[in-house]
């Protein structure tokens, strides 16, 4: 079928010609003169198209007028310059074919207005309403801006691998891969623990928290990489910005420092609010007037923001002075938690913030240690109403110092003998950092709930669909 779709429709210049559409009803209104009115959603905009359907057509009687919201057609015509407000064109349809009829009674997705929580119950048909088909829409054109930005910059899309033998954040939040029967687990006759010999790899194996590790191998041949890719956290949140299955962004680059992958930070984020505003007018413009006011200026504004950098040490004694803000009291050595990184970006530097060179104690093992002995290489940039957006890092590319952090962490040098390999054959200084994506659509959108820019959002006690 040779379809057009109604934001090409839209966009004016098919005025006159001869079109097919195709898609599902919205609403159907009968006027008394003989015809009625099909307003048809073809996911491709916001908008729908109005279709004048006559009486003269075969099946208005037989079919037509048994038309219900989430029914699907294909109709044919000719397009018009529409006389109603609000619209400039219409479809005088020559033909139309039913190809689904929906049953009124039966379908969820109703004229009454559906909470979001009732609608991640009806995640299989949710991205038939203007919300969900805004969130994708959206979601789409930051995604395809993301690969823009790297790929205009010549960063390699790396793949990072999902199931993985080693924890990159140390943290234990990760979800175990297992092929063995849960039921009769084959033990160590000796230790009585679970023989992970026997299962599918050979040992016990998960699935990835980050691809950063392994982005690093390929930095350390390739130079500039990037990986976009589905990564997983056991961890029991329930809330609104955390998701059991996210997406993240890990820009790594060779022969780079600190300040270095923070200009691209800079850039980057720049660039997703740039096309998002360049690219989805309308679909902001709704998420505007109904899901977030002032969004538009928000995300205006931070298009052409200015980054402030400042140290973590510099800012805990920002935070200080204004120590009865917080419930959480700052001083030296804490990590920065969500009050302290809004009161940043919001009350002292209004705009988006990047904090640099945090105590070693709070950060993972391969930040690289900073003179002072005492601070690493990390940052972590904050935007007003969220906080942290990403994080990121110099790695430490000297061995032995890589090898005592190592064990500080409590692991074993030996489990990253790979890893250390890259900093005994040819070391170099390389950065780079992690963007979870669902963190910036939900930004974007002005979505209060992380579960409702994913499409099948897992998290703790759901899995459906
Ligand atoms: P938080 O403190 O918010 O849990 P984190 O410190 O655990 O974040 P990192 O380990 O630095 O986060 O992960 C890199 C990025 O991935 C974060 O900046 C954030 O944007 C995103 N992220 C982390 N955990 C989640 C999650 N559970 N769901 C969605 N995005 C996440
Ligand atoms: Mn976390």
């Amino acid at each position: 079928m040779k379809r057009t779709s109604v934001r090409e429709i839209l966009s004016g210049e098919l005025l006159g010609k001869k079109v097919t559409v195709a898609g599902w009803i919205r609403t159907r209104r009968d006027s008394k003169g003989g015809f009625s009115f099909l307003e048809l959603n073809d996911g491709s905009c916001l908008k729908n198209l109005q279709i004048i359907a006559q009486e003269q057509l075969s099946n208005y009687r037989s079919e037509l007028l048994k038309l219900h919201p989430g029914a699907s057609i294909v109709a044919e015509g000719s397009l018009l310059e529409s006389p109603a407000a609000g619209q400039s064109f219409e479809l005088k349809a020559d033909s139309i074919r039913v190809l689904g009829f929906c049953e009124p009674l039966e379908y969820p997705l109703g004229k009454s207005r559906i909470s979001f929580e009732r609608l991640r119950e009806l995640a299989h048909l949710r991205a038939r309403t203007n919300t969900f088909g805004a969130v994708a829409r959206l979601r789409n054109v930051l995604s395809d801006a993301t690969h823009q930005f790297f790929q205009s910059r010549d960063f390699l899309y790396f793949h990072a691998p999902i199931i993985t033998s080693s924890d990159c954040e140390g943290a234990g939040e990760m979800f175990q891969v297992t092929h063995l029967d849960l039921e009769n687990l084959p033990r160590d006759p000796e230790s009585g623990k679970i023989d992970y010999k026997q299962d599918f790899f050979g040992k016990a194996t998960k699935l990835t928290v980050s691809g950063q590790l392994e982005a690093e191998t390929y930095a350390c041949a390739l130079g500039n990489v990037y990986t976009f890719g589905p990564t997983f956290r056991a961890e029991n949140s329930n809330t609104a910005r955390h998701l059991a299955e996210f997406w993240m962004i890990e820009p790594e680059m060779a022969f780079a420092d600190l300040g270095d992958i923070a200009a691209l930070a800079e850039d980057y984020l720049r660039h997703l609010f740039q096309e998002a505003l360049k690219r989805c007018p309308e679909d902001l413009k709704f998420f505007n007037d109904r899901i977030e006011k002032g969004l538009l200026d928000k995300l205006e504004s931070l298009a052409e923001a200015k980054f402030t950098r400042l140290s973590y040490t510099e800012a805990i004694k920002l935070l200080e002075k204004n120590s009865d803000k917080f419930s959480f009291k700052p001083h030296w050595g804490i990590d920065l938690q969500s009050e302290h990184e809004r009161y940043l970006a919001e009350q002292l530097f209004k705009g988006p913030v990047i904090v640099m060179d945090y105590p070693k104690e709070i950060k993972a093992f391969y930040m690289r240690l900073n003179d002072d002995n005492k601070t690493v290489a990390a940052m972590d940039v904050l935007l007003p109403q969220v906080g942290e957006i990403i994080g990121g890092s110099q790695r430490e590319e000297r061995l032995a110092l890589l090898e005592t952090r190592i064990i500080e962490a409590g692991m074993q040098p030996a489990d990253y003998w790979w890893y250390c390999d890259l900093r005994r054959f040819g070391s170099v200084p390389h950065a780079g950092f992690g963007l979870g994506f669902e963190r910036m659509v939900r930004f974007c959108s002005g979505m209060a709930n992380i579960r409702d820019v994913i499409p099948f959002p897992r998290t703790p006690q759901s899995a459906e669909f």
